[in-house]
């Protein structure tokens, strides 16, 4: 397989995943003259309704998947949470960005968290945890509060339980013990923020502007650009994003978040090697957007340097919001996405709303 970082328009990009991030991905790719081939398992998810071609099966469907890699010049995925043998498979016939290993860190919490030990950079105090008598002996080591998480297929704070006191163990009992967890030190958060690095050609790199994220139940609710956050702050965060990407050997898109403490220090919470929803505002408040540049680097087009045109918050709308978006589009700045998923289920993401400060 050789590589073949120069990818003319008319070429087929292949998106494994077929949600909003896919659809953002996809429409990207066609307004730079790129047709989208997506991988999926659900004919009807967003994705797919803006693509040129679809391949609906399993992600495990070893057979679609090489002929769906035969058909592309190059692929991405949209979410983490398959299996990273894939991306072997996919190796077989084309170029596929990211590498295996940064998914298979990025996929799983434990394995992501000492990552960033190895690196050096700090995170929050954490153990492996297997079972209920571990979680027990831990969390009386590590003190409260806590948070425990699924060590992989965790997302929108799903999987995840807050530990305020010893008295909270007791009802963790009967969680599913066949799989890992990790727990870690519910921190005392001043901000969380992330950062978003695209790596193209000849290892150029370009940064998005950090935003601020507002979570609610674990959910992002909305991010604000700029952050407002100490200029140190911001090259540290800068840095330390730099310093993975390059560790994962990134071409294409790396997102970090943050949280930031009462002391002002960084932690680092996760990373995610694709587009990141705290970085839709991307699509209106700057000279490009996250999908676009994601595009350029994986086709080895040059990187354009990222300009903040605009002050924005970007809000999400949830499934139990979306009858309620015209609250927010009586705002005569804003810029609404919808993503047209079939159902609009409680704390499921439906769209997003640029609103922006010109
Ligand atoms: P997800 O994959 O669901 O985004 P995260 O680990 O990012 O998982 O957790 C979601 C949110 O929950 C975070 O953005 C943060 O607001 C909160 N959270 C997660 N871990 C901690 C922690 N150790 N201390 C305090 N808050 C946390
Ligand atoms: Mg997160």
């Amino acid at each position: 397989m050789s590589y073949n970082l120069n990818i003319s328009p008319g070429s087929t990009i292949g998106i494994i995943g077929g949600g909003q991030l896919g659809k953002m991905m996809a429409t990207a790719a066609s307004q730079l003259g790129y047709k989208t081939h997506i991988f999926t398992n659900n004919i009807n998810s967003p994705a797919a309704q803006v693509s040129n071609k679809v391949t609906v099966a399993n992600y495990n469907n070893h057979e679609k998947l090489v002929s769906f890699a035969s058909s592309v010049d190059v692929a991405t995925i949209e979410f983490e949470n398959i299996d990273s043998n894939i991306i072997d498979i996919i190796l077989q016939k084309t170029q596929v960005y990211p590498n295996k290993k940064t998914l298979s860190i990025a996929q799983n919490r434990i394995k992501e968290k000492t990552h960033m030990q190895q690196l050096g950079i700090k995170v929050a105090d954490f153990v492996t945890i297997n079972n209920y008598e571990n979680l027990i002996y831990h969390a009386n080591i590590l003190g409260y509060p806590l948070i425990l998480k699924t060590a992989t297929l965790g997302y929108d704070g799903k999987g995840q339980y807050f530990i305020k006191n010893q008295s909270n163990l007791k009802q963790l009992s009967s969680l599913n013990w066949n799989q890992e967890y990790i727990l870690e030190k519910f921190i005392n958060i001043y901000k969380e923020i992330s950062s978003i690095i695209v790596t193209g050609v000849n290892n150029t790199s370009e940064f998005f502007p950090i935003a601020e994220n507002y979570h609610i139940n674990g959910i992002l609710d909305k991010s604000i650009v700029p952050a407002k956050i100490h200029q140190d702050i911001y090259k540290q965060a800068q840095m330390i994003t730099l310093k993975i990407a390059q560790s994962l050997n990134i071409i294409g898109i790396l997102t970090v978040e943050f949280f930031i403490t009462y002391q002002q220090k960084l932690l680092v919470n996760e990373i995610a090697p694709r587009p990141h929803n705290s970085g839709h505002w991307s699509l209106n408040a700057c000279n490009i957007s996250q999908f676009e540049q994601l595009i350029n680097a994986i086709c080895g087009l040059p990187l354009k340097p990222i300009k903040l045109l605009f002050p924005c918050t970007m809000q999400n709308i949830l499934g139990q919001d979306i009858y309620n978006h015209n609250n927010y589009i009586k705002m005569p700045n804003y810029h609404l996405t919808i993503y047209g998923k079939e159902e609009a289920h409680d704390n499921r993401k439906m769209g997003h709303i640029n609103i922006m400060d010109y």
